[in-house]
């Protein structure tokens, strides 16, 4: 007997975030598998299994998830924002190909969510209203020297980017380094959007140009978003708009 494995996104964090397919799949599910800080989210019914671990340890998690899957349960694996974006849903194809002969049956949706850089955006204006790029500053998954230069390029090829994970306390200086190499890159007059806990009670939005920028703006919880050489920004009595303009003159 093989059950069903759905990846789902939670959304940003505030009530009415999550999709109301995501939402669904919930309900059916018998067996809620992710990291802590997210299966708290999840108000189970008392016949829902959580299956709540620590955020490294992201393989462990979908191997557990598909093995209750093959076994026959509903089995949701749940992340914030959405499930593809640096998070669980990838993690998951990778064990499906690692292994085809034991989950080759089980049957997998992926249920997309608001990711952090949209619910963001749409606080701010429209900064990703023309060509933009999503970068994970983390480097645990990647070298470093990688992330500075994917910013260095993204900077050079003139996107705007939203930038997750900024910072972490295993990684004080990882932030201070990106943002120097925006500045080498960047004009001062462009817009930076510090966005944290975005849509959750605590939320908080500011946005400032380049050079005052500091590395202790952000968190984990922040999502950062630099604008493109085009975005721009429009004093308003409730707080600034960050839009960038669709169209770039030829
Ligand atoms: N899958 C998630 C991203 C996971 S990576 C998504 O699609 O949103 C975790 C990073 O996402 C955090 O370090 C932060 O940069 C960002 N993030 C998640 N929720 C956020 C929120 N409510 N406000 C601001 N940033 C958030």
């Amino acid at each position: 007997m093989t059950g069903v494995l759905t990846v789902l996104g939670l959304g940003p964090g505030g009530p009415g975030t999550t999709t109301p397919e995501a939402s669904a799949a919930l309900e059916t599910a018998s067996d809620i598998v992710g990291y802590t800080t997210y299966t708290d989210r999840v108000s189970p019914r008392p016949s829902q299994r959580i299956h709540a671990s620590d955020n490294r340890v992201e393989a462990d998690r979908a191997h557990h998830a598909l093995t209750l899957a093959a076994e026959g349960r509903s089995v949701a694996v749940v992340s914030s924002g959405d499930p593809g974006v640096f998070a669980m849903a990838a993690v998951v194809c990778e064990a499906i190909e690692a292994e085809p002969a034991a989950w080759g049956t089980v049957e997998l949706r992926i249920l997309p969510g608001v990711t952090a850089m949209l619910a963001a955006a749409a606080r701010a204006g429209a900064p990703l209203g023309h060509d933009f790029c999503a970068i994970n500053l983390s480097d645990n998954l990647k070298p470093a020297a990688l992330v500075e230069k994917r910013l260095r390029l993204a900077a050079e090829a003139d996107f705007a980017m939203a930038l997750y994970n900024p910072r972490s306390k295993a990684r004080p200086d990882g932030f201070d380094r990106a943002l120097r190499v925006l500045r080498e890159a960047c004009d001062d007059d462009r817009p930076v959007i510090f966005a944290r806990a975005v849509t959750r009670p605590d939320e908080t939005l500011s946005v400032v140009p380049l050079p005052q920028a500091t590395a202790e703006m952000a968190d984990m919880q922040t999502v950062v978003i630099v604008g493109s050489s085009a975005t721009r920004v429009v004093a308003r009595p409730a707080g600034p708009l960050v839009y960038t303009p669709r169209a770039v003159p030829a």
